[in-house]
């Protein structure tokens, strides 16, 4: 039988952990040392090894042929929690039980002591699903620990985890996995296999993992369920990857280094008819685009094309400005329910020059909203000129008017005329908004009068 190759190649010691070298000595010390603590987190991205450095970590402790810390896998219980069939080693996946009875279940039955092993050690999976109730039998288990008990608790979460929790559990934080250490544990594993591949192929199934190599391992699962002759080739991992064939990618930079639009645009069209999703296009651009800036800079060169290399002629301040742009695409495409109209205008846009934008305030304002402020700038002199008239004939005015609210009423509106004309002086540009809104207040201010005064300010609007 067909065992899945993450099953088969899971690491059984801390030596075997890919990309989590910190994590792997400092347990392998701790259990060297005999410091065993009561509770553990271990937090990181999905595939990073958390449960398999938690069975690592659970045998270790409980080997009586331990050497240096590591498990030697070949003892009764090594070979047993191996297989899942040691009864003191409980792994409980929090996913599918989190509520308070699980866990008060888990905290009743850890207070007897372990049957074979030396520890007992629960490993709770996935433990940020747990609920509120059963964090809270979990912290109460913590709080009063049993002698010889551990708990391994694993999240891809950790900001879901209760702080009293974190302040009751020993920390290890699991890094993403280097493409570079996925591809070589890759290759490691085909060549025990005995199975031959293109390089290309796995550097496209360990750029896809990003960083889990859970995920690495089930993506050549399935490039191997699909090669007939022993061998991982280019074309099969890119159709299981989604990726863009590298030629298609490569004809686009071409044409967008040449700015040829409709050239790069035909390479789209031909992307989309393949069923490439405008995303993961748009990703694997700057996959490439990143490409040429590490090996313009003296990186490894992980392409073989001829097109990659006339592609690095590409000045540098052009990729940066190219990554800006597609990186913004990127978004649009992303939140778009027209992805492919998106993934054209940014075709479009990498085609064209870049254009220096002067800053707003340099530019010149048009003659004719020029014209039309210092027109307004007359209107107000000669409202000016008016109230000055009329506030040396004050009692006139109050007799007249029998309205005394409508003095004050007329200084107010005046405020507001010299704060819009204040305005629009510096901001030309909305000049013509701040245009009608002063005729609006002109309006008010005719209106705040009335009999004689009205009539004297009607002959000041135009
Ligand atoms: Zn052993």
């Amino acid at each position: 039988m067909y065992q899945a190759l993450y099953r088969k190649y899971r690491s059984q010691t801390f030596e075997e952990m890919v990309g989590q070298e910190v994590v792997a000595t400092t347990l392998r010390q701790a259990n060297e040392q005999g410091k065993i603590s009561h509770a553990y987190l271990f937090s990181g991205p999905r595939g990073t090894g958390k449960t398999s450095a938690a069975k690592i970590f659970a045998k270790a402790m409980n080997c009586p042929n331990q050497v240096a810390g590591e498990p030697c896998n070949d003892c009764y219980i090594c070979k047993a929690i191996t297989e899942g069939s040691l009864e003191d080693i409980i792994e409980i996946d929090a996913a599918s039980n989190n509520g308070v009875d699980e866990i008060r279940d888990v905290r009743d039955k850890s207070t007897y002591a372990p049957s074979l092993a030396t520890y007992k050690v629960y490993i709770i999976d996935e433990v940020h699903m747990l609920s509120t109730g059963a964090f809270n039998a979990l912290l109460k288990t913590l709080e009063e620990p049993t002698e010889n008990v551990v708990f391994i608790l694993a999240t891809t979460e950790l900001h879901k985890i209760p702080a009293t929790i974190l302040s009751r559990v020993q920390r290890f934080e699991f890094k993403s996995i280097k493409t570079i250490d996925i591809k070589r544990h890759l290759a490691w594993i085909l060549d025990k296999e005995g199975i031959t591949y293109d390089d290309e192929a796995l550097s496209m199934i360990a750029r896809r993992a990003e960083g889990g190599m859970r995920d690495a391992l089930s993506i050549l699962d399935q490039a191997l369920s699909l090669s007939s002759n022993q061998h991982v080739e280019l074309a099969t991992a890119e159709e299981i990857t989604g990726s863009i064939s590298l030629r298609a990618l490569d004809d686009y930079m071409t044409h967008i280094r040449e700015r040829r639009a409709t050239e790069a645009l035909q390479n789209l069209e031909t992307i989309f008819d393949n069923g490439k999703s405008m995303t993961r296009f748009a990703t694997d651009l700057l996959h490439y685009l990143r490409d040429l800036l590490m090996v313009q800079t003296g990186g490894d060169n992980t392409h073989s094309s001829q097109e990659f290399l006339e592609n690095l002629t590409l000045p540098k301040e052009r990729i940066f400005h190219l990554i800006e742009q597609v990186t913004k695409g990127l978004e649009d495409i992303k939140s778009s329910p027209q992805p492919k109209i998106y993934a054209e205008m940014m075709t479009i846009r990498l085609t064209e020059e870049e254009v220096q934008t002067a800053p707003a305030s340099d530019t010149p304002a048009p003659a004719h909203l020029l014209q039309q402020i210092s027109n307004l700038e007359q209107e107000v002199q000669k409202l000016q000129a008016q109230l000055g008239q009329l506030s040396s004939q004050p009692v006139e005015v109050k007799a007249a008017s029998r309205k005394p609210q409508a003095k004050k009423k007329y200084r107010l509106d005046t405020n507001k005329v010299h704060s819009i004309l204040q305005e629009a002086m510096e901001n030309p540009s909305q000049a013509r908004e701040n245009l009608t809104r002063l005729q609006n207040a002109w309006g008010e201010v005719i209106e705040s009068l009335s009999g004689a005064d009205k009539a004297l300010l009607m002959q000041s609007r135009r």
